[in-house]
């Protein structure tokens, strides 16, 4: 193989990156409005549910105040049959300790009755904002798939071409190629350029720029990693 061949994958590389620019910041705002759309989701099912247990606590609390007051009123009647002093005294206590159990119950259920406002109007605002979001996800999804699918055709015939290019070049080299690109900008390979590296502007020493001309194996920026080519014309289609 020679450079010529890591110099045309390069070429179907920046076509293949040019395209996916074309795509923007779309994928990635579409990822992380996903994940927000499901987090809302999932806080609203967990909001609802608790509000469904508030409702059942609060009911709880409802009949149990009903039968404190049951029993206090029983103890009442009771009061006008004692005979003694100690007698109306211990009814007295037992109404005194049903009165603190009902307040523990109303205290309870008011705090129960906060929870459930609050719960029911981040409920409702999360709602209008899951509504929003879903609407915006939506329509970038459109927006998305219209440019993929304007650039599906390119693409593909792109990726068939580098699948080709592939297939004759040595597997080391595609290795290296790949970290220098994926690390200098998708710049792997660059031209000599005033005597420099076209990706860095780093010196080359004359005698490699003569075996880069004469295609003399393959040599690399000694500074940046690209690997050098030489006024190679090119033409892909
Ligand atoms: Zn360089």
């Amino acid at each position: 193989m020679s450079i010529d061949n890591l110099v045309e994958l390069q070429e179907i590389d920046t076509k293949l990156k040019d395209l996916s620019d074309l795509l923007g910041d779309l994928p990635s705002k579409i990822d992380e409005l996903d994940l927000q759309e499901q987090s809302t989701k999932d806080t609203l099912l967990s909001n609802k549910s608790r509000l469904k247990e508030l409702e059942v606590e609060m009911h709880k609390r409802e009949v149990d105040v009903d039968q404190v007051n049951g029993k206090v009123n029983k103890l009442k009647d009771q009061l006008f049959l004692v005979t003694n002093n100690k007698q109306y005294d211990a009814l007295m206590l037992e109404i005194d300790h049903l009165k603190d159990q009902r307040s523990s119950f109303e205290t309870e259920s008011l705090e129960f009755l906060e929870e459930k406002e609050t719960l029911t109007s981040s409920v409702t605002s999360m709602e209008s904002e899951l509504g929003d979001l879903t609407q915006d996800l939506s329509n970038r999804r459109v927006k998305l798939e219209s440019a993929i699918a304007d650039s599906a055709v390119e693409k593909k015939s792109l990726d068939r071409m580098r699948d080709n290019h592939l297939s004759g070049i040595d597997s080391n080299i595609i290795s290296t190629y790949e970290k220098v690109k994926n690390h200098r900008e998708g710049l792997g390979v660059v031209e000599i350029s005033g005597g420099a590296c076209g990706g860095c502007g780093a010196h080359v020493p004359p005698q490699v720029i003569t075996e880069v001309r004469a295609k003399e194996g393959l040599h690399s920026c000694d500074v940046c990693g690209r690997f050098l080519y030489n006024n190679t014309k090119l033409i892909i289609n």
